[in-house]
């Protein structure tokens, strides 16, 4: 079984010296190693975005894709080689602005992927811009006067499209994060990890101590039943979707693979492709 300093590799990440991204990227190796995967059995597709880079930092398959385009290409992995673990990975401006299309639908679609996106609330590879998870008010080059428009909610989001799994969580809490990352990549189908992660460089407002002030952790609340929609969709409307945990998990509705009629047979698909190549060789 691989150790969690196996994932790691030679490349280092050219993130700021205090990014949340560092130990966004930690907890992913270590909840890679803790659930028993191989690297040679993980795949980490990403986005465009400083946090996009993380699928070099990782020693697995990857591949850094195009901007708000890690979901398409991520499901495309999976349904081609459904023994691969998949995990999508990006910020929230290429998940939630360029890219939300794909993730509303690859939410609806159910496929057995993991999707951490590495939210800080602004546009850092870009040097700082406002992004749909900036406060309304927020200044920043792109929004001299404050932004002027309301601040989209990933998890009310998720939740309206039929999610199947989603929790949040901060890259300061690695012990949480680690845990959720390893629920999600347990979880049978799409699970959607939304993790604040600082900017030190550009977002001087949503920084550490900000989080730590105003993020509501779920475990105080004993009796929260994460199985419950309604309580999981108040919860974060109570909270100004600011709660962290493991907030909604559905664990009766099928994977998009197990739905396919046909692919749900083991060793269909590599089949295909074994034959395809056969037929390729003999040309
Ligand atoms: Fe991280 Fe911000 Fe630096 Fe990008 S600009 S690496 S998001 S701290
Ligand atoms: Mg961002």
């Amino acid at each position: 079984m691989a150790t969690f300093k196996e994932f790691r590799n030679n490349v280092k990440p050219n993130w700021c010296p205090g990014c949340g991204d560092f130990s966004v990227q930690a907890s992913i190796q270590r909840a890679a190693a803790n659930v028993g995967l191989e690297p040679e059995r993980l795949a980490v597709i990403s986005g465009i975005g400083c946090s996009g880079r993380i699928s070099g930092y990782i020693n697995a398959y990857g591949l850094h894709g195009i901007h708000g385009r890690a979901l398409p290409i991520a499901q495309g992995v999976k349904l081609a080689n459904r023994e691969l673990t998949v995990i999508a990975s990006g910020g929230d401006g290429d998940g939630f602005a360029i890219g939300m299309g794909h993730t509303v639908h690859a939410i609806r679609r159910n496929l057995d992927i993991t999707y951490i996106v590495m939210d800080n609330q602004i546009y850092g590879l870009t040097k700082g811009q406002t992004s749909p998870r900036s406060a309304e008010g927020f200044k920043t080059k792109s929004t001299p006067e404050g932004s002027i428009e309301s601040t989209l909610s990933p998890l009310e989001i998720a939740m309206s499209a039929g999610a199947t799994f989603v929790a949040q969580s901060f890259s300061s809490d690695l012990k949480q994060l680690t845990a959720l990352i390893e629920a999600g990549l347990n979880h049978k189908g799409f699970s959607l990890i939304n993790v604040f992660s600082p900017c030190v460089t550009f977002n001087k407002v949503n920084t550490y101590d900000w989080f730590k002030e105003n993020i509501v952790n779920l475990d105080q609340f004993p009796d929260y039943d994460s199985s419950n929609r309604i309580a999981a969709m108040n919860k974060i409307m109570e909270t100004n979707g600011m709660l962290t945990g493991l907030i909604y998990q559905d664990t009766v509705r099928k994977s998009y693979e197990d739905l396919v009629v046909g692919f749900g047979e083991q060793g269909l698909a590599n089949q295909d492709i074994q034959m395809s190549q056969e037929q390729f060789d003999k040309l």
